[in-house]
Parts: structure tokens; sequence; C-alpha cells
């Protein structure tokens, strides 16, 4: 096991990471921008070094300065969270380079995962069942026009380096899709220096259904249930449950087993997350996220299973510690992310914390990177805890989700909030009832 691991994030995931550590006896350091020398993750690790000014360019994204501080503290390993560099395939390379374990895949995974349009080919060879689409990158709107027409409208122009829901339009009709291909190439261009985009058919009223898996890169993998991050507003997930209310255990095993055999043939090391769309009662292949995820905590609820605790073990060279005989699902958990932001508007709303209290009881966990008195700095995103629930089904989970909702006090900010408070009391959540389009049309009406 590593004697030292740095933390190359900041906010409610850096302290999740160091949690893990702190119970397998790893010390802890924490890099920070100057913007961030108060935040709850510099001060509970062993070790900080301040890596910049705020901009994330200049801090959390700037590669030789981690390298810095990894060799002034002498880390061994680098957990990289989720976001900043967390899919950058040239930083796990460097790492490599200077035996510093990167926990995480290999960059060569990390490389054909974050290529949307390589992900798809590599998908489709493994077994798994992809979103009808154009055969790779799109050259001009002539080609466009004959695969969309061989479709059928609507369709979706997405950024091959895409992420974040940026690089996205949807081309309702043969005369929209020139524009279409123009906003989403400009789009792209601006937001990760590469304008190649493809073409997938658009599902009007589908699910978003992920798969957790966990492979040794040894060629063992397992598969860890599904989550459903149906509720989303700009491609952003919102809410977040497993198992999913529409799925049997029948449905899950099968799609658990054919991305877990996959997983398998691919030599997956560590965590992953493998996306998917679901209508009609098939699932279709969007992506695959070669790291933790943000909601990751639903999985750990109703797995009992540590999922950094996992990634540390496997990226130390150990073997899963679990067969997929093992696994046992149990109850139903739900997470609300909750940022600083208006919860109508969602502008966001940094500033200082005058008041913080976080709901407790049975069944009630939060994650956060905050503390009363603290004030959230405006250059990052704004996500500044997470609730997750767990209960015994969902029923019990919803009540229970109500309850924590109603004790959570947070003074000073604005925050997503008052939004679950609405969305637990409208029948089609209560039922499960809800698709990829649910929220927006829910926030679209007055
Ligand atoms: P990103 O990497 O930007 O998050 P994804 O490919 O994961 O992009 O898609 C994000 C979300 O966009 C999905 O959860 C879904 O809501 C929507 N989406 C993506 N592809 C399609 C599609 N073919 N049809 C309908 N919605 C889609």
């Amino acid at each position: 096991m590593f004697d030292k691991v740095l933390i190359a994030n900041r906010g409610e995931i850096a302290l999740r990471i160091q949690r893990a550590c702190k119970e397998l006896g790893i010390s802890t350091v924490a890099v920070h921008s100057t913007a961030d020398a108060d935040a709850m993750h510099v001060r509970l690790a062993d070790e900080s070094v301040c890596i910049g000014p705020p901009p994330a360019s200049e801090s959390y994204l700037n590669i030789p300065r981690l390298m810095a501080a990894c060799e002034i503290t002498g880390a061994d390993a680098v957990h990289p969270g989720y976001g900043f560099l967390s899919e950058n395939a040239r930083f796990a390379e460097i790492l490599e380079e200077h035996n510093i374990t990167f926990i995480g895949p290999t960059s060569e995974h990390i490389r054909i995962m974050g290529d949307k349009i390589a992900a798809k080919e590599t998908a489709k060879k493994l077994g798994i069942p992809v979103v009808p689409g154009s055969d790779g990158a799109i050259r001009s709107e002539a080609e466009a026009q004959k695969v969309a027409r061989a479709m059928g409208f609507p369709v979706l122009v997405k950024a091959a380096a895409g992420g974040g829901g940026r690089g996205m339009k949807v081309a309702q009709r043969p005369e929209d899709l020139a524009t279409a291909l123009s906003t989403a190439r400009t789009e792209a261009k601006s937001a990760f220096g590469d304008d190649s985009v493809y073409i997938e058919k658009y599902l009007t009223k589908p699910r978003h259904i992920e798969i957790q898996v966990f492979g040794d890169g040894q060629g063992n993998a397992i598969h860890l249930g599904e989550r459903d991050c149906s509720l989303q507003r700009r491609h952003q997930k919102v809410w977040e449950e497993a198992p999913s209310p529409a799925l049997n255990a029948e449905a899950r095993r099968n799609i658990g087993e054919t991305v877990a055999n996959a997983m398998r043939k691919l030599k997956y090391r560590g965590a992953g997350t493998v996306e998917f769309l679901y209508e009609d009662g098939e699932f279709y292949f969007i992506e695959m996220n070669t790291r933790l995820q943000v909601e990751h905590p639903v999985t750990e609820a109703i797995t009992g299973i540590d999922l950094v605790l996992e990634q540390l073990r496997v990226a130390s060279g150990a073997q899963l510690t679990h067969k997929q005989s093992d696994v046992v699902f149990s109850g139903h958990a739900i997470e609300c992310r909750i940022n600083a932001e208006n919860a109508r508007t969602f502008r966001p709303s940094p500033g200082r914390i005058t008041y913080w209290h976080p709901p407790g009881g049975l069944g009630v966990r939060v994650d956060s990177g905050v503390y009363q008195g603290y004030t959230i700095p405006p250059y990052y995103d704004s996500l500044i805890g997470k609730l997750i629930v767990h209960g015994k089904n969902r029923n019990e989970c919803l009540m229970r989700l109500k309850r924590a909702l109603s004790e959570f006090v947070i003074d000073g900010i604005e925050t997503t909030i008052p939004l679950f408070n609405e969305l637990i009391r409208q029948p089609d959540i209560a039922n499960g009832l809800y698709d990829i389009h649910w929220l927006e049309k829910f926030l679209g009406k007055p």
C-alpha cells in the first residue's frame, strides 16, 4: 500500500478521498490555490501545498505545479478525484514516467474513452450496444444529411471530445442540421480545442442509466449495479438514485454482465462508469467515464462497498476484494447535489456561509467540503455538498429524504435545496416516472 497520497482536487471529493486514505493509514497531501487556503480539504490533510493563483489553469489543472508538489512532499501516488485532471491521459502518463502511481486506469484506456468516437467503436467491438449514429467523425454537411436521413430525424450532433454537456446540439429537421453542426463545432473548438463532431440518433424519452464497474487490470472485473441519473438540467445530473425504478433484477444482471465482460476483455483497472440511455427496454451506450463519479455514494449505500478504498487497493497492485457473487444489493439510495445556486435560475451564489446545519440520523450521509463561516470562492463549480439517503426500499428512502431536507439549514448563500423540496412532492418523482427531459419540462412550468 502507498505511504503518501497527493489528492489533486478540492472540495467534497478531496475530503472523501482523505477519509479512505486515513482508514488505510496513508498520509495525505492536499494541494490548493490561493483562493482555497481556508478550505476544509486543506485543514484536514496531513500536509498541504499551495500550487498557484485561483484560476484552475494556473493551479488544479497545472501539471508542472502538481508534479513539483509531488516532488516536494514525496507522494508515491496521486488521486485525481473527478473533473480537473481525472481524465487527462497525459497527466497519467507523466506520473507513470516519474514512478508515481496514478490512481485510475492506464493512460491508454483514458485516451480511448476520452474520445467519444473511439470509445463508441471500442464499446461496439466489446459487445456493448451503442446508440445508432455516424461511423466516426462527420466531414461535411452533405455527409451529415445522408447519415441523418438514413436513421431519421431528430438527430444529435455531439463533440468527440465532449464533456459536461457541451458541444451537443439537436437537429429536429433537415433544415436545422447545418446550424447544429456549426454551433456544435464552434462550442467544441472553444471548450476542448477540437472541433470533431459525430451524429447520433436523438432519443426522445430515454432514461440515463449507468453501470458502475471495477477492474483490477489483471482481467478480473465486476459490476456494482446501476445508477439512474435521468433527472438532469442542461445534460447535467441533479439527482441520482440506485437501483433504477425502471429496471428489474434480470435486466440489471444482463446489462451488468455485458459491461463486466467487456471490462474483463479490456483488462480495465480501477473504477469506471459505463453510461447508457435506456428506452423501450433497450440500452444504448453513450460514453465511459474512466474515474470516480460524483454520484458514487449511492452505489456505496446499496452495496456497502467503499469505492475509494477499492481504488486505492487496486492501484497499489492488489486484486479485487469482491467477486461478483459477493456483491449484494440492499435497499434504495438517492443523492441530491447541493449547489450554491439559485434553485430556479441556477445563477451561482458564492459567498459566506453564515449558518450550516446538515441533517443526520439513520441512513443519512452528507459529503461536503464546507463549514459555517466558510466563504465559497467564485472560481470553481458550484457543488458544495451531496445529501445521500438510504432506506430499505424506495418508499422509505423518499420519506427519509423529505425529512433530511427539512433539517438541512444553510444560510448566507442560495442553494438548490428548495428545488429538492419541490421535487420530492411531485407524483412523477414519487412513482419513479421520469426521463431525461422531465426536469427541464418541470422547470419550464411557471
Ligand atoms: P457529456 O460527456 O457532455 O456529459 P454524454 O454523452 O454523457 O455527454 O451525454 C450527456 C447527456 O446528454 C445524457 O445523459 C443525455 O441526457 C443527453 N444525451 C446524450 N446523447 C443523447 C442521445 N443520443 N439522445 C438523447 N439524449 C442524449
